[in-house]
C-alpha cells in the first residue's frame, strides 16, 4: 500500500488555514505604509476577531485561525487601510482602569486626558460634586466616578447618540454615581454649585491641518474643533464657570499641546486664581486649571 502520512503543513495547506503567526505578518505588511502602529493595529483587530486578548496571540502564535475569522479580520483590516480608526473598527478602547465603549458618535478616548483625571482627583481630594462638560463616551465622568464611588458627578453632552454611549459605559462597569444631562454646555443644568468643574472641550482651530490626518478625519467634528483659533469652547466655559462653582472650587481644561499660555490667559481674565498649566509625558502643556475664590 502505498499511504503517504499526511504532515500538518500539508494539510494546513489543503485547507487553506492560516495561521496567527502568518495572518499578523500578512497584515503588519500592509499596514506598515498607512499606519505608524502596524503590528499593534494587527493584533488589536485579529485578537478582536478571535475574541482573546493580545498575550494570547503571542502564546499561540501557530494556532490556524478559521477561515471565517480570517475572512472578518481581513475586512477589518480593508477598513483599517482606508484610514477607519482601530477603536472605532473594535468598538472599545481602554481609558484609565475601564474598558470604554467607542462608537463613530464619540470622540476616542486618548492617554493624555488621563492626566486630567490624575489632576481632578487631587483636587477632587475632601469634596463631593463634579461636573463634567461634554463627557463624550464618558471617559472622565467613570473614571473619577469609579475612583470616588463617594461623590455625585454629572456629565452633559450636547449629543444624545454620545450621552447614550456614556450612559451604557456606566452601566457595563456598574457606575451609579453619575447623573446624565443633554446641555449645550451650562445651558440644561439646573441652579446648582460643583466643587470640580472639568472639561475636554473642542480644542482645535478649523483651519488646522491635522484635521486631514489620521484618526480625527473620522471623529465628529463638533467635538474637535472649536472656531478659528480653537479657543472659542474654552473661552465659553471659562467665562460662565464662575455661576456654577461653589467658593473654592477649580475649572479644570484640557487643550492643544500649544495653547497652555492662552489657556491660563483666558482663566486669569475669567477671575480664576492660581490659574496654572501642567505638562503631558510627551512635554507639552496639555492640562490648565484654576480656582474661583469670589471677593478675593
Ligand atoms: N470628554 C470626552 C473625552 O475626553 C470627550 C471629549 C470631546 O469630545 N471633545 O474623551
Amino acid at each position: 500500500m502505498n499511504i503517504r502520512p499526511i504532515s500538518w503543513l500539508h494539510w494546513r495547506m489543503s485547507k487553506r488555514v492560516t495561521s496567527v503567526r502568518d495572518l499578523l505578518a500578512e497584515a503588519t505588511a500592509q499596514l506598515v505604509t498607512h499606519s505608524e502602529s502596524a503590528r499593534a493595529d494587527a493584533e488589536i483587530l485579529l485578537a478582536h476577531c478571535l475574541r482573546k486578548n493580545r498575550v494570547w496571540l503571542f502564546t499561540w502564535p501557530d494556532n490556524p485561525v478559521d477561515p471565517g475569522t480570517a475572512a472578518n479580520f481581513r475586512h477589518l483590516l480593508e477598513k483599517r487601510l482606508q484610514g477607519m480608526p482601530v477603536a472605532y473598527l473594535t468598538g472599545q478602547r481602554e481609558f484609565w482602569t475601564l474598558n470604554l465603549k467607542v462608537t463613530p458618535d464619540t470622540l476616542i478616548p486618548r492617554p493624555e486626558t488621563e492626566l486630567l483625571v490624575e489632576t481632578a482627583l487631587e483636587k477632587l481630594r475632601g469634596k463631593h460634586t463634579l461636573l463634567d462638560l461634554g463627557t463624550g463616551t464618558g471617559a472622565i465622568a467613570l473614571a473619577l466616578a469609579s475612583e470616588r464611588p463617594d461623590i455625585q458627578v454629572t456629565a452633559t453632552d450636547i449629543s444624545p447618540q454620545a450621552l447614550a454611549v456614556a450612559q451604557e459605559n456606566a452601566r457595563q462597569h456598574g457606575i451609579g454615581n453619575v447623573q446624565y444631562l443633554q446641555s449645550d454646555w451650562f445651558s440644561a443644568l439646573p441652579t446648582q454649585r460643583f466643587d470640580v468643574i472639568v472639561s475636554n472641550p473642542p480644542y482645535i482651530e478649523a483651519q488646522d491641518p491635522h484635521l486631514q490626518q489620521g484618526d480625527v478625519r473620522f471623529e465628529p467634528l463638533t467635538a474637535l474643533v472649536s472656531g478659528a483659533d480653537g479657543l472659542e469652547d474654552i473661552r465659553h466655559i471659562a467665562l460662565h464657570a464662575p455661576q456654577w462653582l461653589e467658593a473654592g472650587g477649580w475649572l479644570l481644561l484640557e487643550h492643544g499641546y500649544n495653547q497652555g499660555d492662552r489657556v491660563v490667559g483666558i482663566l486669569r481674565a475669567a477671575g480664576f486664581r492660581h490659574a496654572c498649566c501642567l505638562p503631558d509625558l510627551a512635554g507639552n502643556g496639555r492640562i490648565s486649571f484654576g480656582q474661583y475664590l469670589p471677593g478675593d
